[in-house]
């Protein structure tokens, strides 16, 4: 049975005051069935040091990328095109926009968002998408930058309304689910757990961040997406092992790999 961790960030593992190390958090995942997951790029100067960290795991693929509060981060087209085209590195991402950390700079954070589209379209791989506060200025630079509607990918650690949803859905992407769904107050979360049809839903951790419970306040590791996998699937009132299967099956259709 494979459980996939669609997105985590093992650059750099360090929550508060804690760390783990790459390699204890690969041990643990191995200890809690997590078989596979996906190391996520969020600026191009980090990359490399990311890729040497989990280069030698052959269970771990990886995305390159610039996440909407790095903007001001050095980059050039030539690099982005070589990590791009690094073994396993299978989407770009993550990308997008985020309205609750810096509104102030949604005008670049727009064009960098939608020239990475361009470069997604360009290498023919899924995008991982991070919206935040700004479901509507997503979605336009989204279909603008690709009214053909090539492009594939995710929308992640989603928490937008069911009605955008249902736009992200029939639009062909896949929405993944974080701890968050674990959380007490997190109503908004299970209920779109819930609507979410099992063939386009995915699980992640977003770690170092957001550790679901029993974990919070400590850094979170692919482990513990077996907490969030046992969440979805009560609140989809499904077996775990068929939850396992079908968003594993869905990371490798949306990804188009095949794991192993
Ligand atoms: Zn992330």
């Amino acid at each position: 049975m494979f459980l996939v961790d669609s997105h985590c960030h093992l650059g750099d593992l360090k929550f508060g005051d804690s760390e783990i190390s790459v390699d204890d958090a690969m041990h643990n995942a191995e200890l809690a069935g997590v078989t596979h997951m996906l190391c996520v790029c969020t600026d191009l100067p980090s990359f490399p040091a990311m890729y040497e960290k989990i280069r030698g795991f052959d269970n771990v693929y990886a995305s390159v990328g610039i996440h909407p509060l790095n903007i001001s981060e050095p980059w050039s087209e030539d690099e982005f095109f070589e990590y791009a085209s690094r073994d396993r590195v299978i989407a770009v991402g993550e990308i997008g926009l985020d309205y609750y950390y810096e509104s102030e700079s949604a005008g670049i954070q727009k064009s960098i968002f939608s020239k990475q589209l361009e470069y997604a379209l360009r290498l023919k791989k899924p995008v991982i998408i991070h919206s935040r506060n700004a479901p509507d200025d997503t979605w336009s630079v989204l279909t603008s930058s690709d009214p053909e509607k090539n492009l594939t990918g995710i929308f992640h650690c989603y928490a937008d309304s069911l009605e955008n949803a249902r736009r992200v859905l029939d639009r062909g992407f896949y929405i993944s689910v974080s701890g968050i769904v674990t959380f007490g107050k997190a109503e908004n979360i299970r209920e779109l757990a819930r609507f979410v049809p099992l063939d386009r839903l995915l699980v992640e951790t977003d770690s170092p961040y957001l550790a679901p419970v029993p974990y919070r306040g400590k850094p979170n590791q692919p482990a513990y997406v077996e907490k969030v996998a046992h969440a979805v699937a009560a609140v989809k009132g499904v077996d775990y092992e068929e939850l396992c299967g079908r968003t594993s099956e869905n990371f490798e259709r949306l990804f188009r790999i095949k794991l192993k």
